[in-house]
């Protein structure tokens, strides 16, 4: 990856305080180096559930960024100008050890959140996520489609916690005029990726560098859509810097649609690995198919995508060996 200068500044009145919450995980880490090096003052707040200070190592010298350990579950008191709302375990394997924790910090971080932004009528942007859609039974998702999630399976927690949250944020919106941004972010991947956390591009990854078997859940048919980490954090700033009046939900992903199998059998290609497929059984709820519609993203804020998939994924590959070598 380009190296981003993390060290610029902004003159003072240029200059916010931007609170990012999960800011040690995948996302997070990548959004506050994004805010340092546009020069903003970064204030990263988590409880090290899912996400790691290794993440974070490159910019703790910086003296415009902070870092806190708090779980957002409880109240926090903090002066900001902006908030990006990430805390939330965002891998099935993890969000299912703990559901009843997955839900409070969906819900119970949304209000804390919330309740923070309004007291400090500062901006606030969500990351949510495709799972509100479910099993989507439009194709490609709209924003103005409902959703067919199952409000009792194993991945409720994640899904109505995520589902919960929207709520919430738009009824502060209504109820307070506070300014909201709401983003539906479809499968994202790239360096920083927890090798272990069971995220399907992680795990072919690491399978084929060390020549395990790749592991393909059901016949490998179901699609997703991938989005190359540098797209989709240039979405989410995009978002909180649009007119108050864009508030979302805004769909946030890479439109191109691939199966698993065609997922594998790339990672395959590009690893050199002599790994071979394994099939194991598809998990409860999987959703069949998920491909966003961007139109609102590309009219709104007049962003898209510009990594593919070979190209992110060659540039995962690459941080994947370096970590399995290191
Ligand atoms: P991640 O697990 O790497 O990061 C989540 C971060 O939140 C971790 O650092 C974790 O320690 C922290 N956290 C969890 N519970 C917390 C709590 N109670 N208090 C404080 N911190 C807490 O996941 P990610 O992929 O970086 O996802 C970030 C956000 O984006 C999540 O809200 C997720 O739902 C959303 N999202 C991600 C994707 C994706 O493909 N990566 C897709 C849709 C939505
Ligand atoms: N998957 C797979 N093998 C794996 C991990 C995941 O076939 O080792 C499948 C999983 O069943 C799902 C898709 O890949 O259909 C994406 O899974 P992931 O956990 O990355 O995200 P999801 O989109 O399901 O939240």
């Amino acid at each position: 990856m380009t190296p981003l200068n993390t060290t610029a500044t902004l003159p003072a009145a240029h200059r916010k305080r931007i609170l990012v919450t999960g800011g040690a995980g995948f996302l997070g880490s990548h959004l506050c180096e994004t805010l340092l090096g546009a020069g903003h003052d970064v204030l990263c707040v988590d409880n090290f559930y899912t996400g790691s200070k290794t993440n974070l190592l490159h910019l703790l010298d910086n003296p415009y960024f902070e870092l806190l350990r708090h779980d957002v579950t409880f109240p926090l008191y903090v002066e900001a100008d902006e908030i990006y709302n990430l805390a939330c375990p965002a891998s099935p394997v993890h969000y299912q050890v703990d559901p009843v924790q997955t839900t409070k910090t969906s819900v119970h971080g949304a209000i804390n959140m919330l309740g923070l932004a309004k007291r400090l009528r500062a901006p606030i942007l969500q990351a949510s996520t495709s799972e509100v859609y479910g099993d989507p039974a439009v194709h490609p998702q709209t924003e103005d489609y409902w959703g067919h999630a199952n409000p009792i399976g194993p991945r409720a927690c994640y899904d109505e916690g995520k589902r919960c949250a929207e709520t919430l944020f738009f009824d502060y919106h209504r109820q307070h005029g506070l300014g909201i941004k709401v983003a539906r972010i479809f499968n994202t991947y790239g360096p920083r990726m927890h090798p272990n956390d069971g995220r399907v591009v992680s795990n072919f990854i690491v399978q084929a560098l060390q020549g395990q078997p790749i592991t393909l859940y059901g016949d490998g048919e179901q699609t997703r859509s991938f989005c190359f980490v540098d797209d989709l954090i240039a979405g989410l700033v995009a978002l909180m810097h649009t007119a108050p009046e864009i508030t979302g939900p805004v769909n946030l992903g890479n439109p191109v649609e691939f199966t698993i199998r065609e997922l594998a059998e790339l990672v395959i290609e590009l690893t050199g690995s002599r790994s071979r497929l394994e099939f194991a059984p598809l998990p409860t709820d999987d959703p069949r198919q998920r491909q966003p519609d961007i139109t609102r993203a590309r009219e709104h804020l007049g962003w898209e995508p510009r990594v593919d998939l070979r190209e992110g994924l060659a540039r995962t590959i690459t941080y994947f060996e370096s970590l399995l070598s290191g």
